[in-house]
């Protein structure tokens, strides 16, 4: 009788767990399910005529912004994607580039595609130039108060990266004066920084930079 009771027990503890896993499981795959977010890889435009329009910063060993910036926006998209969110990136490796002829007004239009989309958030995602080699760091760039939570959230999972910080504030740009929805630019570090330029190029730590831009998201909109 005893032992038929402890079978019973286990067996009961056993399908507790087992369910607690399947709902932990259903959960990470659905923490952001309903939601839609539009991943801005920066640069990366042409002229009608194919001629570059916009490559970004060009780093001292000539890593390109724009490739840099695409890398780790595929990576966010995908961790998204994996979280059930529904994600529209404004350049893919399957369409790296977009024709314009005017680069603020190709900026604008990618802030609007979050709002015409109603998304829960845009965000941006740049690297870093300056003349002077030494400068390093990321910096987090907002407009609207509604914009104001997930830029600390942010700046708080970059943070563990230990690239510094070169700047954090309200900024009025064409692609945070454009969105309405919660909007956020991100500088990932200087490519005219040597160091900070290898580490942007190496696929390891974008995918450490597009985990911390997740988990950022996921700390401002998950249920
Ligand atoms: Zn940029």
């Amino acid at each position: 009788m005893t032992r038929i009771i402890t079978a019973r027990l286990s067996a009961c503890v056993l399908g507790i767990a087992l369910a607690s896993g399947a709902s932990e499981a259903a959960r990470a795959g659905d923490r952001l399910r309903g939601d839609t977010f539009v991943v801005d890889p920066g640069h990366g435009t042409r002229f009608p005529d194919g001629s570059p329009l916009n490559v970004g910063a060009v780093g001292p060993s000539g890593i390109e912004e724009n490739k840099v910036t695409l890398a780790v926006g595929e990576d966010l998209a995908a961790l998204l994607r994996a979280a059930g969110a529904t994600v529209v990136l404004t350049r893919s490796f399957a369409k790296p580039y977009r024709t314009a002829t005017d680069k603020r007004l190709d900026n604008r239009g990618r802030a609007t595609l979050a709002n015409t989309l109603h998304a829960t958030a845009f965000i941006a995602v740049h690297a870093d130039s300056s003349l002077a080699r030494t400068a390093h760091g990321t910096s987090v760039f907002w407009l609207r108060p509604n914009s104001t939570s997930l830029a600390n959230a942010v700046r708080a999972r970059l943070a563990p990266l230990r690239l510094g910080e070169a700047a954090f504030h309200i900024r009025d740009l064409a692609v945070t004066n454009e969105a309405r929805v919660p909007a956020v630019l991100v500088e990932l570090g200087y490519v005219s920084n040597p160091a900070q330029e290898r580490l942007l190029a190496t696929p390891s730590f974008q995918k450490r930079q597009a985990q911390a831009l997740f988990d950022a998201i996921a700390d401002t909109f998950a249920r």
